[in-house]
Parts: C-alpha cells; structure tokens; sequence
C-alpha cells in the first residue's frame, strides 16, 4: 500500500496552500462578517486551474484526479470554507458533465465552469420539501414544442444566485416515482428563473445559498442531463463525490482550528506553564489530532478508488460521517482550549465551528450516511462479501 502522494498531487496541494494563506485566510473574518460572496476568488482559482482539478484536461480542467481534488478541498476550507463550498459544487457539477453529458454539453458547459466563464456551478435538487428524500420532489418538466418546461422551487441552492451553469432536477413522470426524474440543464439567468431569498446562515456566511423559483422556465431537448428519466441515478452519483468533497472541507476546517489551538496551547500560560503542559488539554489535542490523520486516510481512501474507478460508495459515505462529525469535535475542543477567548470573533475558532457545523446535514445527513452504510452492510452480507 502506497501512502505516497505524485509530484502532481503535491504541486495542486501547494497551489492550494498558498492561494487559501494568501489570499483566503486573511479575508475569512471579514467575508463573515459582511457575507460577502468570493466572485473575484473564484475568478482567480478559475486561472489556477482550481475550479476543476478533477475535470479532464481537454475541457480546461486540471486532469489531475480526485485525490489531488480533495486534498486541494481540504487546504482551502482551511483558508476559507465559505470559498470551499463554492469550489466544491462548481467541481461537481463539471466532473458531472464531463462524466455524462453528450458531446455539445461537454464543450458548451464544461469550460465556462473551469474557466470561471460561467462564475461557478450550481447543483438543484432540494426542495422545500424535499431534502433527505429527493425522490419526493414536485419541480416538474413537461414538454413543450421540441424542448420542456420547468415548474417549481427549489431550496438551499449553494451559490444558485450567482452560478452561470444549473443542474436542475425535476419530474418528467411523476407516475414512474424515482424513474420519472430527469436531470436539465439551466442556463444562470434563463427567462422564468428567478432568485428568491438569499438564507441568513449560522455559518459559510460567505457562500450564498439561495432559493430558485422557475416559473415556465423553457429549456431545448439538449438541456436533458443523462437521458430521461435518468436524473435520480445521476444525483445519487453525484452525491456520492460530493461527499469526498464535504468530508475534505470538514478535514481543512478542523485542521485550521486544531492548528490554532496548538499555537495557542503553547502560548497561553496558566498556573506557571503553557497549557499545552497540562495533561487535560494535551489529551484533548491528542484526540483531536488523532480523528483528524483518521478523517484524513478515510477521505483520500474514497479518493483513491473513485480515482482508480473501482466501487467507492461506501467509502465515501464512511468518510463524510466520521470525518464531519469529528470535525465538529475537534473544532468544539480548539474552541475549548482557547477558553473565553475562544468564544470571541477575535479567533477563528468560533467560525470554525460556525462554518463546520453544516458538513453533517448537506449532501446527505449524518442519519442518511449511516442509512447508505447499513445498507451497504446488509448488501455486502447477503452476497457473503462481509469481510473487507
Ligand atoms: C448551507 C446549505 C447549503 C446547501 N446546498 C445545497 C445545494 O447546493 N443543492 C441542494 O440540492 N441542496 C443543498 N442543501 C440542502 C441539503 O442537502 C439538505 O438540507 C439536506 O439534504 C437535508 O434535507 P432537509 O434540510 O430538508 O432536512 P430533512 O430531510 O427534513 O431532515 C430533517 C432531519 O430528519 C432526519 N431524517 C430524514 N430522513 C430520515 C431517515 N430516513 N432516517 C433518519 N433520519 C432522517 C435528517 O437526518 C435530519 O436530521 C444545502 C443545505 C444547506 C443548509
């Protein structure tokens, strides 16, 4: 087994690093504050090549894989998770297309997403009532002339105000259940699209997340992502990267918080020794440092096989829950051993855990992981598969 990371991996890691201790970390505070949107970060991870590392070369993307994707998720959430979230979807979204879609959207799409033409990438599928069960969705398309139209809201759409390419999914046979949904193509500021309110968040104050209202919206035949029909399929792969991504955004939030709280553990003196010296607080970094190099191995395993095209479902799910849900641990515990300070806007730790909190309810809950690993298990059971 090779833990080893390629030259390139390490170069889109570095890439990362720099750009998020440049040009992220400095503004995070104040992005949080005035929730400001990061459209001219965006613009320069386009030309760093950052808007698409797993998106092939020959669509402007970087090629450079999944692994290389999360590990440059996780350097930027540790900049700035609220920029994270952005390059995540927009990422999604490309790969997507790239994946999926027919020659035209491929070369109509894909390079405005990587090129930041486009701004970033949006991802519709929840509803306000449909969350944890898309399949429930009522946004609907129905034909019209040689295309369709689309009717319906959609909730929580992660930068769907600003993203110039939407993955919109919506019911084309609402007797076929799952089998009647169909995934489309938007174009950002499509006639009959409109952008609802804009949520006032508890964290990732800086990403926009908006609801889209599509009120005849009328799309040609060759918006149609994956056949129709196809839509539920599509989104269930999707989201099972996107939880690569989530868990890699997790990872970086915690890693800058843990990071913090080591500095400030050596730095802060009580009772005559830095507090790092006391064993409560050592053993509570010990932890924290432990579930992240955990949270880290599980989440570039999950890489590595979608990478290698092997099956990586269940170890996507596994990462996304153990690493989001430690993350929230270890960001509650920097907070904790920055004492009263900690709990003050003067230290990012309060905005980590601001910012981590979300990690564990989008693309998929932590209750929806442990549902897709169980059953899973059962799958993996029933076939006599039950060792790994
Ligand atoms: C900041 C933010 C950004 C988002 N961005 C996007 C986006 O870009 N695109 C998009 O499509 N969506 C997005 N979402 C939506 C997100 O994916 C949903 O919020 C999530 O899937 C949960 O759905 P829900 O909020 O409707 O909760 P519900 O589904 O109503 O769940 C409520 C609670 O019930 C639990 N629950 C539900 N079903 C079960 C079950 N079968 N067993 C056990 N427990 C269950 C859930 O785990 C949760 O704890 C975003 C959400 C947020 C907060």
């Amino acid at each position: 087994m090779d833990l080893a990371l390629t030259e390139e991996q390490r170069a889109v890691q570095r890439t990362a690093r720099e750009f998020a201790e440049r040009r992220l970390a400095p503004h995070a505070r104040a992005r949080d504050q005035a929730s400001t949107f990061p459209l001219d970060e965006l613009l320069e991870l386009a030309n760093l090549g950052l808007l698409g590392v797993a998106v092939p070369e020959e669509l402007g993307g970087a090629g450079a894989g999944v692994v290389a994707y999360s590990l440059a998720m996780m350097e930027l959430a540790r900049g700035d998770a609220s920029v994270a979230v952005a390059v995540s979807v927009t990422n999604m979204v490309g790969e997507l297309i790239a994946r999926l879609g027919d020659e035209g959207q491929r070369q109509r799409h894909v390079p405005r997403l990587t090129s930041g033409a486009a701004v970033c990438g949006a991802f519709a599928l929840s509803e306000p009532q449909a969350g944890s069960d898309p399949a429930g969705l009522t946004t609907k398309a129905e034909r019209s002339g040689a295309g369709w139209r689309l009717t319906g809201t959609k909730q929580w759409i992660t930068s769907g105000d600003r993203a110039g390419v939407i993955v919109v999914w919506a019911m084309t046979d609402p007797g076929a259940g799952h089998k009647g949904i169909t995934a489309f193509l938007v174009e950002g500021g499509a006639r009959g699209l409109t952008v609802g309110r804009l949520e006032d968040k508890m964290g990732l104050r800086g990403s926009s997340t908006a609801q889209l209202t599509f009120d005849g919206v009328e799309v040609g035949e060759d918006a149609v992502l994956g056949g129709v029909g196809g839509g539920f399929r599509l989104a269930m792969m999707a989201l099972d990267g996107g939880r690569i991504g989530i868990a890699s955004q997790a990872i970086g939030v915690a890693r800058g918080a843990l990071e913090a709280a080591i500095r400030y553990a050596g730095e802060r003196v009580q009772f005559g020794v830095p507090i790092i010296k006391h064993q409560a607080i050592g053993n509570m970094l010990a932890d924290a440092a432990t579930w992240l190099d955990a949270s880290t191995l599980m989440t570039l395993r999950a890489a590595a096989l979608k990478e290698s095209g092997q099956p990586f479902g269940d170890a996507a799910a596994m990462a996304k829950l153990f690493a989001t849900e430690k993350a929230g641990l270890i960001c509650d515990i920097a907070l904790q051993v920055h004492g009263g300070y900690g709990y003050t806007t003067d230290f990012p730790v309060e905005r980590a855990c601001r910012d981590v909190r979300v990690t564990r309810i989008y693309e998929g809950t932590s209750e929806i992981q442990r549902i897709v690993i169980a059953r899973s298990l059962l799958a993996r059971s029933a076939a006599g598969r039950d060792g790994r």
